[in-house]
């Protein structure tokens, strides 16, 4: 079970503390709870949690950004790249 973080700067993926300004944000939502947000140093971590979220409606993934602070558009295309 995916619980809000405590700490905003915390990388949901791999604990360590986000150092972008504008993390990674994914958000959890389902029918009869408030919205979850998770917060994320790369889409590395992004791919780790999502298989274990359970959710009853949907999720919005993170915005897709192109700088290069460590959750950049590169980042995301080498991970859904076929080999
Ligand atoms: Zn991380």
């Amino acid at each position: 079970m995916i619980e809000e973080q405590e700490e905003d700067n915390q990388c949901q993926g791999c604990g360590n503390i986000i150092c972008n300004p504008e993390p990674l944000t994914l958000t959890i939502f389902n029918s009869n709870t408030k919205p979850i947000e998770l917060n994320f140093c790369s889409w590395g971590c992004v791919f780790e949690v999502i298989p274990e979220i359970s959710c009853d409606f949907f999720v919005d993934l993170p915005y897709l950004k192109y700088d290069d602070g460590g959750g950049d558009v590169n980042d995301f295309l080498n991970l859904i790249k076929k080999p």
